[in-house]
Order: C-alpha cells, then sequence, then structure tokens
C-alpha cells in the first residue's frame, strides 16, 4: 500500500483542497512553490506510463477543477508528473504536482544544463 492510498484511506492526515469519487487533491507536505497540491487518482496507478488513458481523461477534468477552484486558470500553473526512477519519482503512486502561486522559474539546476549529462 502506498502512502498515498494511507491518506485516501483517512489512516494519514492531509489538507485536502478538492475531492469527489475517484480523485483527490491535497497540499505537498514540503512545497516547492506557494501553491503545491497533489492531484491522486484514489485507485493505485504506479505511474503515468502505466495509468488508462480513460482515467487520465477523467483526471484531467479533475486538474482543471481543481485549478479553477484555486484560481491558477487565471494566473496560470505548472504540471508536472515524475515517471519511474530518472524521472525522479518517489511515491510509486500516480500523482501530478500542480505548482503555482508566484511567477516559476525552472529551477531544476541539473536539467537546465543539459552539458552535465554527456
Ligand atoms: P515525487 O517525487 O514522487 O514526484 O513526489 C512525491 C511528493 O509527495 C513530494 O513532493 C513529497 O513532498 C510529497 N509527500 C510525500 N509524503 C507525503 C505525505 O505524507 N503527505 C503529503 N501531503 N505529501 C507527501
Amino acid at each position: 500500500m502506498t502512502i498515498f492510498t494511507k491518506i485516501v484511506n483517512g489512516e494519514i492526515p492531509c489538507n485536502k483542497v478538492l475531492e469527489n469519487d475517484e480523485f483527490l487533491a491535497f497540499h505537498d507536505i514540503n512545497p516547492k512553490a506557494p501553491i503545491h497540491i497533489l492531484i491522486i487518482p484514489k485507485k493505485e496507478y504506479k505511474c503515468f506510463q502505466e495509468v488508462d488513458s480513460q482515467i487520465m481523461c477523467k483526471m484531467t477534468d479533475f486538474i482543471k477543477e481543481v485549478a479553477t477552484h484555486l484560481g491558477l486558470d487565471k494566473t496560470g500553473y505548472r504540471l508536472i508528473t515524475n515517471n519511474g526512477e530518472n524521472g525522479g519519482q518517489e511515491v510509486m503512486h500516480l500523482h501530478f504536482h500542480l505548482l503555482g502561486g508566484a511567477k516559476l522559474k525552472w529551477d531544476h539546476q541539473s536539467d537546465s544544463n543539459s552539458k552535465e549529462f554527456f
């Protein structure tokens, strides 16, 4: 069972933003922006690569609903999913990071200098 399933089950508390029968949005415990929300399907899918496109259709609508709920539809936001080891995924339960509340920089140093990789 993933830590996010424990949050879904109420075994671990979260600062909830929105939920419906299939999806849950809550604040990240270690925010990287003034607004940093995690959006998950309640059912465990390991990662983006493994989720069915029909689930993603519904998840897309839910993500937009969360963004609108927070006013980020007007100001803009960044949406990220880390997929697998090289993507930096730590929790193996599909989730999207919804980041906003400020003009964000692309501050991932190692990603900004691709020469480091070659
Ligand atoms: P990943 O690196 O897998 O894309 O992101 C996992 C995210 O989950 C991290 O941003 C981390 O701060 C967040 N996180 C890990 N454990 C918890 C928790 O128990 N509660 C909340 N709200 N966020 C968590």
